[in-house]
């Protein structure tokens, strides 16, 4: 067992669900998905975020993704090998009534499959949490791990697969068996959402397949591109702040903020 970098508790890694790690969802006793028709059928009967989020942290249904996520959990990278690792699927974060959604890819090897919380712990992350702090967004410039106190103000950060895949590409069948989860996510939520940010090209189609964006004639991606979905919601589309991209110079700190101070005021928050 390895101590928590901020709370100091002993973990097993992967962590086992409710042994006390910082906003664990999950309990011993939480339902286990362990193929795509449990997903399905756990994700279309949650009536809640809580226990949407604790079925999801506990899912085992992509045979390759577990084996790859408890690995990586396992092995660590060497300059995190102190670290207990979460090496669980990671439920999306923030408010529970959004105004504005923001849609990844996947959790990164390690970063949120060590931390627990999505985008914390990696170099898109970094980028992407001083951007929106930048904006208003979270309270805080950082987000080291998921005991630090950061706070949504009105976002929610979802994604489409829930677990690190290798490579950081999952296949087209684990994408569909995951898909469930995000539809239920966008169910429970979509009601307060009136703005998303589709982080990529791959977050841009998946915003537009789900309810109502049906109907959408498909706008083509872009940084800076906007569609008005059927649903009345806005959608706008942002480069990811990928380690590459931002070296790169492809993806500038300057245009998220363009980005995330835009979707902030048409999203209508404070
Ligand atoms: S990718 Fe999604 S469906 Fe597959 S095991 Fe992870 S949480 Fe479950």
């Amino acid at each position: 067992m390895l101590a928590h970098p901020n709370t100091g508790q002993l973990f097993n890694s992967p962590v086992e669900p409710g042994t006390g790690w910082p906003g664990d969802p999950a309990t011993p006793q939480t339902a286990v998905a362990a193929d795509a028709a449990q997903v399905s059928a756990l994700a279309s009967s949650a009536t809640s975020l809580a226990d949407l989020n604790a079925q999801v942290s506990v899912c085992r249904a992509c045979p390759r993704l577990v084996s790859w996520r408890e690995e990586v959990a396992k092995v660590k990278r060497r300059s995190f090998a102190e670290q207990p690792y979460w090496g669980r699927p990671v439920p999306g974060w923030g408010s529970e009534q959004p105004r504005l959604v923001i849609v990844g890819l996947a959790p990164a090897a390690n970063g949120a499959n060590r931390t627990g919380r999505m985008f914390t712990g990696d170099r898109s992350g970094d980028q992407l949490y001083a951007a929106l702090y930048r904006a208003g967004l979270v309270n805080q410039p950082t987000s080291v791990d998921a005991a630090d106190g950061l706070r949504a103000n009105k976002i929610r950060i979802v994604a489409p697969v829930r677990c690190a895949p290798p490579g950081n590409s999952p296949t087209p069948a684990e994408r569909i068996t995951c898909s469930p989860w995000l539809d239920a996510e966008w169910r429970l939520v979509s009601d307060h959402v009136r703005v998303m940010v589709a982080l990529g090209g791959f977050a841009w189609q998946i915003a537009l397949r789900l309810p109502g964006a049906i109907g959408t004639p498909k706008p083509r991606f872009g940084h800076g591109a906007v569609a008005e979905l059927p649903s009345g919601v806005r959608l706008l589309g942002c480069y990811h702040p990928s380690q590459q991209n931002m070296f790169t110079g492809k993806l500038t700190p300057a245009m998220l903020d363009d980005v995330f101070r835009l979707a902030r005021k048409q999203a209508g928050i404070r």
